[in-house]
């Protein structure tokens, strides 16, 4: 029978990986020569049978951490993930490295998922892919405690936590796991790093005694760069026009503008699709499919669009309006290359953002102190678009993590000139104080540059000592300076009363007014229209790492890859990620041992595709 002879051969494929060193797996699997941060560490406390718990970024590399050891080690390896895009994704890109992977999910047949239940019967899976609700219940525990088990590996571990933003109390059935397969190594991973999430883990998942690895944060292919925001439109427009033909997600914060900005975006010619709750599950499988599938489509969406998204070329994430805090703004940008090429992170925001966002929160149904705490958060946020300092370094050390300037963001490659800016504070603080914290920043403006409004005359604040005392400063000054005092927590923005100016804690604020502290601020950038080049530093785009004549060496591969993806029906990048035909532009192989060296080709993919792109590098080289 024809069939069984390929589960010989796979049989003996398997032998081969468990003779295997983990390296030599990692080489010839997945073509990769080094093990990068803590992966070699982490495969090694799983060959020894220890259990882990693993916090990386996304993009860090999470997945050959279990992968490696689960083809090294004997049986089958299975894996929980929370949801089936991400897991066809997995087994699509594991098989195209020859890997005898399956998923187990709901959108197989019975006689399909018959048949993966009969392969994991007869030792014909290396890995295996499944739900937490099909773990947790029915036969499937049943049949694997028959059978050897090489790991268990849980992702997107943070699921188990209520307190994490994605919970499923499914995950909690997992702890059985550790009852009735004492023994099999098991490994958490999330990235999703926050202390109270990971003692959740540790504890619903039965745990206590893994070892735990912390990867760094930092994610030094993303360029970090953030705007006052001035015209949104225009602003995203000059932004994409830096991207031709490049897949990136832009962020909106409510429906209707991303319906507006998807549409205003085709309008200009961009390829560019909404994503939002409110379209219908059906269109939004569509809307991602295209994403995953095509090259160089822009995603207009909410965070709707958020887990899944395993696309490894996203060379952009853009946010036209303030995300809700550091961690959605880290998550959503961390989507940006996972392939480690050069990508960039760009925000525009505005005090409007923050005023938008409060409101949002303060119509919760939340209680005061998860509010309170909301705020906090949300102010962060505003201290890192506002700061003068090395964007990285606000970012990881909000994250706990040390860091050096990075001359990786706008602020280290355009550095913000900094003033004294204690006199500025004094008046806006005083006026603030002196209008009894009852009026908006508006007013406030007004007082302080000695406009005779009609409220102004009405209230009798032209009678103030502080009117008319900041009338040089000007107008757009003075919102910059009250934007960097609101960031610095100096004042606060009370929403709940339309937006009034309130002084900050009265210990952070009296030293100020006393004349006994000073306040740096940040000279504001002259106002940019259109032009906003930055040259120096590295490249922030790899076509902008590559000269023209690799450049189009590179189009034409990626063109190849494009018509062997369709052929396939897969995504292009389960071919080759970018990062692979950037090496191939690189080295230029000439044959197929050179080709065998580059950095993501393994046994399976030279096999397949060496003689296809070494046809192409010879026609354009
Ligand atoms: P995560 O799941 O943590 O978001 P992935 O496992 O998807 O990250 O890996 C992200 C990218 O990094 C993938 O394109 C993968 O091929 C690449 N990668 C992972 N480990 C290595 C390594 N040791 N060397 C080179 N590339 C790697
Ligand atoms: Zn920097």
């Amino acid at each position: 029978m024809p069939g069984e002879s390929h589960v010989r051969a796979m049989q003996d494929q398997q032998q081969h990986y468990e003779a295997a060193t983990p390296h030599g797996v990692l080489r010839a699997v997945f073509g990769h020569d080094a093990f990068r941060g803590p992966q070699e560490d982490i495969v090694d406390c799983l060959m020894h049978g220890g259990d882990a718990l693993v916090l990386m970024p996304t993009g860090g590399g999470k997945s050959i951490c279990y992968q490696v050891p689960a083809l090294c080690r004997p049986g089958v390896a299975v894996v929980v993930s929370p949801l089936i895009a991400l897991m066809e994704d997995q087994v699509q890109q594991l098989r195209a490295a020859g890997v005898r992977a399956a998923a187990l999910t709901s959108a197989l047949t019975p006689p399909e998922a018959a048949e993966v239940r009969r392969d994991l019967d007869s030792g014909a899976l290396d890995l295996l892919y499944v739900s937490p609700e099909r773990l947790g219940g029915g036969s499937l525990l049943e049949q694997l405690s028959r059978l050897q088990i090489a790991l268990f590996a849980i992702d997107e571990a943070h699921c188990v936590s209520q307190w994490g933003h994605d919970f499923r109390p499914e995950y909690r059935r997992l702890a059985v796991l550790a009852e009735q397969f004492p023994g099999v190594p098991r490994v958490a991973l999330t990235a999703t790093a926050d202390e109270v999430t990971r003692r959740d883990i540790r504890v619903q998942l039965g745990l206590d005694s893994a070892a735990e690895f912390i990867a760094s944060f930092d994610r030094p292919n993303i360029r970090y760069r953030v705007r006052l925001k001035e015209n949104s439109r225009r602003q995203l427009l000059d932004f994409l026009r830096d991207y031709p033909g490049a897949s990136g997600i832009v962020y909106a914060l409510s429906r209707k503008r991303v319906d507006e900005t998807a549409a205003y975006l085709q309008e200009q010619g961009i390829k560019a699709l909404p994503y939002h709750a409110g379209l219908g599950a059906e269109m939004r499988d569509k809307h991602h499919r295209r994403f995953i599938n095509e090259d160089g489509l822009v995603m207009v969406a909410t965070v709707a669009f958020g887990m899944g998204i395993d696309k490894p070329d996203v060379r952009f994430v853009a946010h036209i309006d303030m995300p809700k805090n550091m961690e959605g703004y880290y998550q959503e940008t961390g989507r940006a290359g996972r392939d480690g090429l050069p990508s960039e992170a760009f925000m525009i925001y505005g005090l409007q953002d923050v005023a938008q966002l409060r409101r949002f929160m303060e119509g919760s149904t939340a209680p005061e102190e998860v509010k309170r705490v909301e705020q906090r958060k949300l102010e962060a946020l505003l201290g890192y678009c506002e700061t003068a300092r090395c964007r990285r370094q606000v970012l990881l050390e909000y994250f706990g993590e040390p860091a050096k300037p990075c001359g990786n963001c706008d602020t280290c490659l355009e550095p913000v000139e900094t003033v004294d800016g204690t006199h500025e504070a004094r008046l806006a603080l005083s006026a603030a104080y002196r209008v009894e914290q009852r009026f908006g920043t508006g007013h406030v403006i007004d007082v302080l540059t000695g406009k005779t409004t009609e409220k102004v005359q009405r209230h009798g604040h032209d009678k103030l000592a502080v009117f008319g005392k900041g009338e040089a400063t000007g107008e757009r000054r003075w919102q910059s300076v009250i934007r960097q005092l609101v960031s610095m927590g100096y004042l606060a923005v009370d929403l709940e009363n339309h937006g009034v100016l309130r002084l900050g804690p009265r210990e952070h604020v009296q030293p100020v007014l006393r004349n006994e502290e000073t306040v740096t601020l940040r000279k504001d950038p002259e106002r940019t229209r259109g032009g906003r080049k930055t040259t120096k530093g590295p490249a922030a785009k790899p076509a902008e790492a590559l000269n023209e004549a690799e450049n189009a060496v590179f189009q034409a591969l990626r063109e190849k890859r494009t018509e062997l993806a369709r052929d396939q029906n897969v995504p292009p990048y389960v071919i080759f990620t970018d990062a692979t035909l950037v090496e191939m532009v690189r080295h230029r192989p000439a044959n197929r041992t050179a080709f065998a060296k580059l950095a993501g080709v393994g046994t399976s993919k030279l096999e397949r595709y060496a003689d296809v792109f070494l046809g192409v590098l010879k026609r354009v080289g």
